[in-house]
């Protein structure tokens, strides 16, 4: 009776929200940034474009996502031998601990917990080092452990004659002593890379000659030998491995993983990702490494809309390089991106004939850069909560060389970390009128993703170099990035203003090129200065491409007013409640189409450059622009950045799916939510994803 009740419950929900189709949830009141604890943010995803796909489909994200969850545990275990029990007592007093929630004790405690979960265990996700509660081991035993009870859900994870309190002294040696176990990757000289590592990559006794030793230099096109499993060392010292797979290391969570697979494959796209599918299970179930080649050499070649990345890939966590960490993302081709890439393809001929650059700096025939974004549907394992933003695999070199490989750009990732970063209050904050918020808020997404495309597919592949001279790396040798990413920025920019954009429907109108301008010069002059420390120049080669190519403009628009600096006088509440009048500096665009111009005079003289490979000209450029910094703006940035102060690692809460079913018990839709508490999304994966023991 329950469950039809609920049917019926979310069927009324399918039919409220499907009627209201039109009335898309406001997209610019999406809360990107939840909390932000010690070193660490967190930032939610939006999966733009799941509505849109057929049941099939979405299907199929659902059990790739159950797979890729089913695995979490592992990477846990990976990064060191007693993650787990470690996790699962913290989660255990998060859910039980009866006593006061309040105090300070517990919130530091709460915070230790939330570093545990995003770091995939008690060593920094990033550092590495053994990370330091700010709580004292007294709390730890005597209050957390003593007063908790185990709960049928979050239980503590005791071993064989193991008592609660024989849990808490052991657990408070792991925690609280900085001696033991202290650096999860060790590859400081001098010392013994695998000794030294606290991973649990290999046995306690294994060292670096046993690792060198075991596994011999590659032959030609080899596997990754070692990739997936454990090497360790019985009483004897002889070495052997122990492997990752069904009814090796880790099968309880494998067989899970294995589980959903199987369920994938019966909504796979096409014959190619179900023989992907059928590989990756028979790797899982025999752990021959020779099997993921082939998987590897299949996934490759299977060009699907939903795609994914799952197994033991990266070997960053290992100091030999060899293990690799369990990962799974969840992907979606950016249906979007890909036709307005493709859609900027039909015309990139157009875009370079009608370029502002010298008709002798032009291709005959211009061929665009392949550029793929994907969406991501889930993360888990090493590429979450902490994620990249760019993946680029297989990683073994004969595939790659042979037969290709798959490089995506996460694009939803990047704009929930750029949401997170300049939210509305930062426009609110930096922007002059009302006017510019709104049209950031309209169009400021479109404008970047369009913006982006521009630079990748126009930008980059567009004008050639002059007979004779060389290539840009050895004419304009230590300027060479910086001139190139603003030579490609400024071709995006020349014709995010253009009329033709309209045309041709990759825009709706020119206030999308607007808004575009207005962040550009926003950024350039002012905000991407939050990033340095006052008295520092700009280093980073994409910092000094921007501030080149807004100063620059600002400059040459001067006589005109082109570019307007405002000072506006903004009365402002003091700490001691003294009513304080704040100088506040704005740069706002007032001639759209006479920015545009100056845009093309700027990018026609660094073709000019480049195809003439002009050292003294890119150098003066760069050095007069984009390096030195206005130490007044410098330091009134960070003064009005300040109440925004981010920290400076992200990672990302996953969405959650459900199924819809019908009395038939049929499913008939999957749901797509977005969680916004990053605990309880820990806690929930605690309680249906657990399936290693405390020690493996
Ligand atoms: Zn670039």
């Amino acid at each position: 009776m329950k469950t039809q009740k609920l049917t019926i419950y979310f069927i009324l929900f399918l039919l409220f929200t499907s009627c209201n189709k039109e009335k898309k949830p406001n997209e610019d009141n999406f809360q990107y940034l939840t909390e932000q604890f010690a070193d660490l943010k967190m930032i939610r995803y939006k999966v733009p474009g799941f509505e849109n796909l057929n049941l099939k489909q979405k299907k199929l994200i659902y059990y790739l996502a159950q797979a890729s969850l089913s695995g979490r545990d592992i990477i846990f275990d990976q990064n060191y031998r007693h993650n787990l029990r470690v996790r699962r007592t913290l989660e255990t007093i998060v859910a039980n601990y009866p006593g006061n929630r309040d105090s300070e004790d517990f919130t530091a405690f709460m915070e230790y917990t939330k570093r545990v979960w995003f770091s995939g265990g008690i060593h920094h996700h990033y550092a590495s080092k053994k990370m330091v509660p700010n709580f004292s081991s007294e709390y730890f035993i005597n209050e957390l452990m003593d007063k908790t009870p185990s709960s049928q859900e979050y239980s503590f994870p005791l071993l064989e004659d193991e008592d609660k309190m024989d849990l808490a002294r052991s657990l408070d040696q792991i925690i609280f002593n900085p001696n033991i176990d202290s650096k999860r990757v060790n590859r400081d000289a001098g010392v013994d890379i695998i000794l030294a590592s606290a991973n649990n990559y290999y046995g306690q006794s294994v060292n670096i000659n046993d690792v060198n030793n075991f596994y011999p230099k590659g032959r030609d096109k080899a596997p990754e030998y070692g990739l997936n499993s454990k090497l360790n060392k019985d009483e004897n010292g002889n070495l052997y491995e122990q492997t990752y797979k069904i009814d090796g290391m880790y099968s309880d969570a494998i067989k899970q993983i294995v589980y959903w697979i199987k369920k994938a494959k019966t909504v796979a796209e096409n014959e190619a990702q179900a023989k992907s599918f059928d590989l990756l299970i028979e790797y899982y179930t025999t752990g021959d490494i020779n099997k993921w080649d082939e998987y590897c050499v299949q996934w490759v070649q299977t060009l699907t809309d939903i795609d994914w990345i799952n197994g033991f890939v990266e070997v960053y966590g290992d100091a030999a390089g060899r293990k690799g960490a369990y990962e799974s993302i969840v992907q979606i081709k950016d249906l979007e991106a890909s036709k307005t890439t493709e859609v900027i393809n039909e015309y990139v001929q157009w875009f370079e004939d009608n370029s502002s650059i010298m008709n002798e700096h032009k291709k005959e025939n211009v061929i665009g850069v392949s550029y793929k974004v994907v969406t991501v549907a889930m993360e888990s394992g090493d590429a979450s909560p902490s994620s990249p933003i760019g993946v680029n695999l297989p990683n073994n070199n004969w595939i790659r060389t042979d037969k290709g490989s798959k490089s995506v750009s996460l694009g939803n990732l990047i704009a929930a970390y750029s949401g997170a970063a300049t939210g509305s209050d930062f426009l609110k904050e930096f922007c002059s009128t009302e006017e510019e918020i709104q049209r950031a808020k309209k169009y400021g997404d479109k404008a970047d993703k369009l913006g982006t495309l521009l630079h990748e597919v126009v930008g980059h592949a567009s004008g050639q170099i002059n007979d004779g001279v060389g290539t840009p790396k050895e004419t304009l040798k230590n300027y060479k990035s910086t001139l190139e990413e603003a030579r490609a920025d400024l071709v995006a920019l020349y014709y995010i203003m253009n009329p033709k954009l309209v045309e041709i429907g990759l825009m709706e109108s020119l206030e999308c090129g607007k808004a575009e301008y207005d962040s550009y010069i926003r950024n350039g002059l002012m905000l991407q200065l939050r990033r340095i420390e006052l008295g520092q120049n700009i280093e980073q080669d994409h910092m000094r491409n921007r501030q080149l190519v807004s100063s620059w403009a600002y400059e040459k628009g001067l006589k005109d007013n082109v570019i307007e600096k405002k000072i506006k006088s903004i009365p402002t509440l003091s700490d001691s409640g003294d009513t304080l009048a704040l100088k506040k500096t704005f740069f706002v665009v007032n001639d759209y189409k006479k920015l545009q111009n100056i845009f093309g005079q700027l990018l026609r003289e660094i073709q000019r450059i480049t195809s003439e490979g002009d050292f003294d000209a890119g150098q003066a450029l760069v050095e007069q622009y984009g390096v030195k910094v206005d130490t007044d703006i410098h330091a009134e940035v960070l003064n009005r950045s300040k109440q925004f102060d981010s920290a400076p690692y992200g990672g990302f809460i996953n969405p959650k799916y459900s199924l819809l079913k019908n009395d038939n018990n049929e499913i008939i839709d999957v749901l797509i939510e977005y969680p916004d508490d990053f605990t309880s999304q820990m806690m929930n994966y605690a309680r249906k994803y657990s399936f290693l023991p405390h020690i493996n």
